[in-house]
């Protein structure tokens, strides 16, 4: 249940409404537009009549919800969620797009792909440290290791870093060596995962389950903001269809779809859509086209030598080509893709925030 405040609601009837609903063993969550304040009512909403809450002072009226998500949802916050990464935002106006190898394999490679993806204007390094394989025999990952190479990308380059936490346990060290935390297609309905993802003080980067609808996708959504972290970005990353060429298959009605139904920035991974390099240029332009928010795309300095998704990874030389087509079409829709705040530099040369990024501590 949403409840609308009049426009000229006092601050006092508010919290008599808040208060109200707490009492009756509901949280209430606040959105504070330009006009009016809707507070969010979560719980067992079927115990309180509409009348009484009719009744409370300052109250305008109230929006049953039609469907079963309500924070994430449009009705409870109607302007456009702008996710903070400190030197870059999700959402709003700008195009972000973050890149980088499938997998962290080792310091070199990443430390070349982050240089060559910033040269090619990303504003974030993509990269899994902690890998979800399919296989219990393919490369699963470096793990901890991994994370401190990302970390040292991020330094030299001054990218934000989105790696994924495939466990609870993971999140609070994903937390705090990297500036997103990835929550991958497979575990889009782990719950105890995104709670604990819901508890943490950084973005969470929710990838749509393989094989879930719009309405699970936004409830998942739902599981993290309602847990106190109101930053999340979705990805659609292609769904399982009957289609056999692609390894998946991107659902581009999402986009708009998402934006209608939630005010969360919605970005996409033409990367695992596709699992064709060639196919992953033109739906990340068709999703730009959209209305995404942003990409999230394998780049590789040598895909040929990649441990995972190689064949899915563009080379820096195509990745930059990519950028210069998106640029174009971001520009044709009033939009424009997202650069780097610049950083102060200090001293030694790296940039003022990876210098005294939590990330460089150990
Ligand atoms: C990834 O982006 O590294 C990944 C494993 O993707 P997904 O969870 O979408 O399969
Ligand atoms: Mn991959």
């Amino acid at each position: 249940m949403l409840i609308v405040m009049k426009a000229q609601a006092t601050d006092v009837e508010v919290t008599g409404v808040v208060n109200s609903l707490q009492e009756r063993g509901l949280e209430a969550h606040l959105s504070r537009g330009k006009e009016r304040v809707v507070i969010g009512a979560v719980g067992d909403v079927h115990s309180v009549t509409r009348s009484s809450i009719l009744a409370l002072e300052g109250v305008e009226r109230i929006i049953p919800i039609a469907h079963p998500f309500k924070l994430v949802s449009r009705n409870f916050k109607n302007h456009d969620t702008v996710v903070d990464l400190g030197v870059v935002q999700v959402g709003g106006n700008a195009i972000t797009v973050f890149a980088g190898p499938c997998a962290v394999e080792g310091r070199d490679v990443v430390l070349s792909t982050a240089a060559a993806v910033a040269k090619a204007g990303a504003t974030g390094l993509r990269g899994g440290a902690f890998k979800p394989r399919t296989s219990p025999y393919s490369f699963q990952g470096l793990g901890s290791a991994g994370l401190k190479i990302l970390a040292e990308a991020r330094a030299l380059t001054g990218l934000p870093v989105v790696t994924e936490a495939m466990t609870p346990q993971q999140v609070a060290e994903v937390a705090d060596k990297a500036d997103v935390i990835q929550l991958g297609a497979r575990n889009m309905q782990n719950y105890d995962l995104l709670q604990e993802a819901g508890h943490a003080r950084k973005p969470v980067l929710l990838k749509r389950g393989m094989s879930s609808t719009i309405d699970e996708w936004l409830l998942a959504a739902e599981y993290i903001v309602a847990a106190g972290n109101p930053n999340v970005i979705l990805c659609e990353r292609g769904i399982r269809t009957f289609s056999q060429r692609t390894r998946n298959t991107l659902d581009l009605s999402a986009i708009p779809l998402v934006k209608e139904l939630s005010h969360l920035p919605i970005i996409v991974d033409p990367s695992h859509a596709t699992g064709h390099w060639s196919l992953v240029g033109p739906m990340a332009r068709a999703a730009i086209a959209a209305g995404a928010d942003g990409l999230l795309v394998e780049v590789h300095a040598d895909p040929a030598t990649a441990l995972c998704d190689g064949g899915q990874s563009l080379t820096p030389e195509n990745f930059g080509h990519l950028m210069e087509d998106i640029e174009l079409i971001a520009r044709a829709q009033g939009r424009q893709v997202a650069r780097l705040k610049p950083q102060p530099q200090s001293t030694d040369g790296l940039t003022a925030a990876s210098a005294t990024s939590p990330a460089l501590q150990d």
